[in-house]
């Protein structure tokens, strides 16, 4: 077990305990007064209801030193399906949990109300509180998640907005991309079916990861990789578009493991909204490429913002 800490002793006052469960580890911050992070553990994470329910516990009692009486808030960033008010996930398929009321069975273990979240609404809280500084950005911030999947978590003044049935941001299964591939989710042409982390590896196989070696042969004009690369950055042209002309965010993040390309994907990305600014003065006048950001990647946002989404 990792664990680093950077204060020994809690000294009064009142912490937030985070847990990011991902597909292969499970880390926790305590987080202090300004969004610090005072401290962090990780485990390898393994399979099934009473390993998870077991590692969250142990993660969050590593972070405390098995003393929750100081603890005002635990929250849980998990994938599957989150009902986010009752804490019960269905469907997280790398942990073999297909459901469990996790929310409920943590706080019977630890003593505090333990509030649950997906994992893209986790991250996106805490990439806003991260780019923040000691508080969350304020207005309205939208985080795009290049991760297997491609979803939106959407934060106003530091609110998660979650929409009538949680499915607030889910742009990934919007069908508008005009290659029209088969979507798991049972539909054609969805835009996770292109500019998904997952899409662009098997678009691209040549490379692991796909998108800096995309990139890279596209800048030396290789045909195959221009096509490949007009073709995501078109959906993803596409897909912060739906999003900052639905909510109008001031702060537009891109994050998931898509976006460790960094710089040289910000770059294809301008160009490719500059492109459609050219032929739009109404998209002109939004100036969307000013509002993007890169998420910070020396944080555990997906555990600071399960903290704060309590
Ligand atoms: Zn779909």
């Amino acid at each position: 077990m990792a664990i680093q800490s950077q204060e020994s002793e809690l000294h009064g006052g009142s912490y937030r305990i985070g847990v990011d469960v991902g597909g292969t580890k499970i880390e926790a911050v305590l987080l202090a007064e300004g969004n610090r992070v005072i401290r962090s553990a990780r485990i390898p994470a393994r399979h099934g209801n009473e390993a998870v329910i077991d590692d969250i516990v142990t993660v969050a009692s590593r972070v405390c030193e098995d003393d929750f009486t100081q603890v005002e808030a635990l929250g849980i960033g998990t994938p599957g399906q989150v009902n986010h008010v009752s804490g019960h996930v269905d469907n997280i398929v790398n942990l073999e949990v297909t459901s469990l009321d996790m929310g409920p069975l943590v706080a019977e273990r630890t003593g505090v109300h333990a509030h649950v979240e997906n994992d893209v609404n986790a991250a996106a809280l805490g990439a806003a509180a991260a780019l923040g500084g000691s508080s969350v950005l304020p207005g309205t911030v939208a985080f795009l998640n290049f991760g297997t999947g491609l979803a939106a978590g959407l934060v106003q003044d530091g609110v998660l907005l979650h929409g009538a049935s949680g499915a607030a941001g889910e742009v990934g299964h919007i069908p508008v991309e005009p290659h029209r591939f088969k979507c798991p989710c049972g539909q054609y042409g969805c835009l996770e079916t292109v500019c998904s982390g997952a899409s662009v590896a098997r678009l691209w196989p040549s490379a692991n990861p796909a998108m800096p070696d995309l990139i890279r042969r596209a800048k030396r004009r290789e045909a195959k990789a221009v096509d490949v690369l007009d073709m995501v950055v078109r959906a993803i042209g596409d897909t912060i578009q739906i999003v900052a002309q639905s909510v109008d965010p001031a702060v537009i993040i891109l994050g998931g493991g898509m976006a460790k390309t960094g710089e040289p994907l910000v770059q294809v990305i301008t160009a490719e909204l500059r492109r459609r600014e050219a032929q739009c003065r109404f998209l002109e006048s939004l100036d969307l490429p000013s509002r993007l950001r890169l998420a910070p990647l020396d944080q555990p946002v997906g555990a600071i913002g399960a903290a704060l989404a309590v």
